[in-house]
């Protein structure tokens, strides 16, 4: 995490791991919030590509209605170009399988930069189910409530939305796709070294603090030295 002269903000590189409902997206808004850096949340780009009935919208609205994957080549070509145009950032719901990780591995790679933490948060299937069938999304801000652990605030005027896929026949099916295809991501990147796992069930000011202190720790060094910061860095990716 590097200090911006002359803003306040921080440069920051932060992956987010774990099941639906961990905890990935608040973490994440919040972290945006703190460092200055983008939330690039896959899930959010799906959903606005499907609201913007494209024909890419079309294609893939169908995997997400059934709550499975969208196929890699689509996705990877979504985030990299995020990744493209910003050096801060916190990553939400990517990398979800070994082939975007390998993909995300090569572009930081190719980029010679690294993750300043790689957070695993981890909670039980039950506790996740509750906790989506309680996810509410202010349509005016963007930010995640719960009806009963996370209320909003009186200045977010809402309405408070709940996510066609939050259904919970649909929730069991994403977390059974999450533990065969995204959970053995976590042995991945703790053979690294670049692991850290979070107990999601804490309070969210908790996990805040955690993954920040996490993030102000020298990187765990990669086999490319950190190059020159530049908005260049990805560009071969997009
Ligand atoms: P994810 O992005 O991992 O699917 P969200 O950030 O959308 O998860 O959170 C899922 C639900 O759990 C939301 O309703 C959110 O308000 C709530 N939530 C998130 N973190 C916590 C926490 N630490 N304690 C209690 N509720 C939480
Ligand atoms: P969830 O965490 O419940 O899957 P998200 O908001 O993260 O919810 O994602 C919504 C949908 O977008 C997913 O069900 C899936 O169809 C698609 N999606 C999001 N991220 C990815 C990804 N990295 N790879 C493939 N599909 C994705």
């Amino acid at each position: 995490m590097t200090p911006v002269e002359g803003i306040q903000g921080y440069i920051v590189k932060i992956l987010l791991l774990g099941p639906q409902g961990a905890g990935k997206g608040t973490q994440a808004q919040r972290l945006a919030r703190i460092t200055g850096a983008r939330h690039i949340a896959t899930g959010d780009l799906v959903r606005a590509e499907i609201k913007a009935r494209t024909e890419l919208g079309r294609i893939i609205r169908e995997y997400n209605d059934r709550g499975e994957l969208v196929p890699d080549d689509i996705v990877v070509t979504m985030v990299m170009r995020r990744l493209a145009s910003s050096d801060s950032w916190v990553l939400d719901g990517f990398p979800r399988n070994k082939a975007q990780a390998g993909a995300l591995d090569d572009a930081m790679q190719a980029a010679g930069c690294e993750f300043d933490a790689v957070v695993a948060l981890e909670a039980p299937d039950d506790a996740l189910v509750e906790r989506l069938s309680g996810r509410r999304t202010s349509e005016t801000t963007g930010a995640i409530y719960h009806l009963s652990t996370n209320l909003p605030p009186a200045d977010d005027p809402g309405p408070f939305v709940q996510r066609d896929d939050d259904k919970v026949e649909n929730i069991r099916h994403r977390l059974e796709i999450y533990h065969q295809e995204t959970e053995p991501l976590k042995d991945y990147y703790a053979r690294g070294g670049r692991l850290l796992r979070v107990d999601a069930l804490q309070p969210i000011d908790t996990v805040t603090g955690t993954i920040l202190r996490a993030a102000e720790e020298p990187p765990v060094p990669t086999k490319l030295p950190r190059s020159a910061s530049g908005r260049e860095r990805y560009a071969h990716a997009s």
